[in-house]
């Protein structure tokens, strides 16, 4: 059985001080869960104060976003070793937001992760369709594109280290979650497309994480689909109590 997989993103939210009560507040309420990986990703500006809070507690820290080098004169980039040095075990990358307003392609982002996956990070790997493709009947094809493209030339022992995190574009942020139903529909669709592509083992053991408007209300719904792994969950992972309970419904 997968470990449900549960993380919030916080985007470009929280400074520091309020990061900081975020994960303080966060801790305390889930410090008994020990049987679902629980996973904060603050904006880079609090990963330090942050990574510092969750030393020694069940709660893990990713990165929103990486670059592909480890240093050099790349203004405004962040290397994964700079999230690893402040304590990141995790990062998120081509969330729909990179891709919709930095314009992060299929091949650009297989470049990314190709480079973050020999650093030791571990990635959410974001895949999903926006509306118009729903409603065109393209979202298969998209999926089949963004995750074929995206991972290219990576070996099933790498997909050890990766979450595919199926985010349909129309969803996030809208307060229109996908019916149960839908999510498990994309889901099995990605397993599968994970077995043809990487093998049985792979497909058997990458967890899939659902994200879109998930809400204390529809995540024990969601999270009963047999191809729902876990959550990346943007809106309600800026509230501990919220959070909390997004968490503590994945448990099995
Ligand atoms: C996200 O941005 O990854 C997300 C799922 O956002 P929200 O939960 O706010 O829809």
């Amino acid at each position: 059985m997968i470990k449900p997989i549960v993380a919030g993103n916080w985007k470009m939210n929280k400074k520091v001080s309020e990061a900081l009560e975020l994960v303080r507040n966060l801790i305390t309420l889930v410090k008994d869960i020990t049987q679902v990986t629980i996973i904060v990703c603050p904006p880079f500006t609090s990963l330090y104060a942050v990574g510092q809070e969750i030393k020694g507690t069940n709660i893990e820290m990713g990165g929103q976003n990486c670059y592909l080098k480890e240093s050099g004169a790349f203004t405004g980039e962040i290397s994964p070793q700079m999230l690893i040095d402040v304590g990141c075990t995790w990062t998120i990358l081509g969330h729909s937001e990179r891709r919709q307003y930095f314009n992060e392609t299929d091949s650009f982002l297989n470049q990314k992760l190709k480079y973050v996956l020999t650093t030791g990070l571990k990635v959410m790997f974001c895949v999903g369709e926006t509306l118009e493709e729903r409603e065109e009947n393209l979202t298969e094809s998209v999926l089949r594109r963004q995750i074929i493209e995206g991972l290219r030339g990576l070996q099933p022992s790498d997909l050890k280290n990766i979450v595919i995190a199926y985010e349909p574009v129309w969803a996030i942020g809208t307060g229109k979650n996908a019916t149960p139903e839908q999510a498990q529909e994309a889901h099995a669709f990605i397993r599968a497309l994970i077995g043809k592509e990487f093998g049985e083992e792979s497909a058997k053991n990458i967890p899939i994480q659902y994200g879109g408007s998930v809400k204390p209300e529809n995540a024990k719904e969601l999270i009963s689909q047999e191809d729902v792994n876990g959550f990346l969950v943007g809106g309600a992972s800026l509230k501990a109590d919220s959070f909390a309970q997004i968490i503590k419904a994945c448990v099995p």
